[in-house]
């Protein structure tokens, strides 16, 4: 809605059709427009930030550096967890964080000098897997973040590695190295 403009709203709508608006619905209604979404900053509040080197002068190569800047235009407008039919439709708002939160892991989980291990928690509290990939979200997001292709698909990636590839567990369990995708 912040970036919509009426009177573009206005040229796309016929003359005897109403124009509705309306607040989010998946979020409690406070008034009018206003949606109550401290949910949202209380899931982020929990997950962990990134655990990189002490010393201050992180280097790393421009390909890396852009993988997760991508992510970091979101606005928190929240379209896209007011969108998504598990938060919106079936309420799971204690078994998944929803696809702002996720980018919010991916853009942590992607960082090339983050030592952090999350799997466990995007798998278990964050609920990654009761996304089924409709992409309702990346329609929605005004920032142009490709949500279900670049943040969520690649936390399922690592959790399948993780919890469901037999040759990279017995990787894991010899060497004992995190493995980075
Ligand atoms: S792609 Fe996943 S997170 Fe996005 S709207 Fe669909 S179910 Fe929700
Ligand atoms: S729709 Fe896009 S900009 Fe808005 S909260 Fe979701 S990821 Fe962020």
């Amino acid at each position: 809605m912040c970036m919509t403009r009426m009177s573009d709203v206005v040229s796309e709508t016929p003359e005897d059709v109403p124009i509705e608006i309306r607040p989010m619905k998946a979020f409690p209604l406070i008034k009018d427009l206003v949606t109550d979404v401290s949910w949202n900053y209380e899931v982020a509040e929990k997950i962990k930030p990134i655990n990189g080197p002490e010393e201050k002068n992180w280097e790393f190569n421009q390909m890396e550096a852009d993988r997760i800047q991508h992510f970091r235009e979101c606005i928190e407008c929240f379209l896209c967890q007011n969108t998504c039919h598990v938060l919106r439709d079936h309420e799971l708002f204690d078994d998944f964080a929803g696809p702002r939160n996720l980018v919010r892991l991916a853009q942590f989980e992607m960082h090339p000098l983050d030592t952090e291990d999350r799997i466990p928690e995007i798998k278990k509290d964050f609920g990654v897997e009761y996304c089924n990939i409709t992409r309702c979200c990346t329609e929605v997001c005004p920032a142009g973040i490709n949500i279900t292709d670049d943040a969520i698909i690649p936390l399922k990636e690592r959790i399948v590695d993780r919890y469901y590839d037999p040759i990279k567990m017995v990787w894991r369990k010899i060497t004992g190295k995190k493995l980075r995708t």
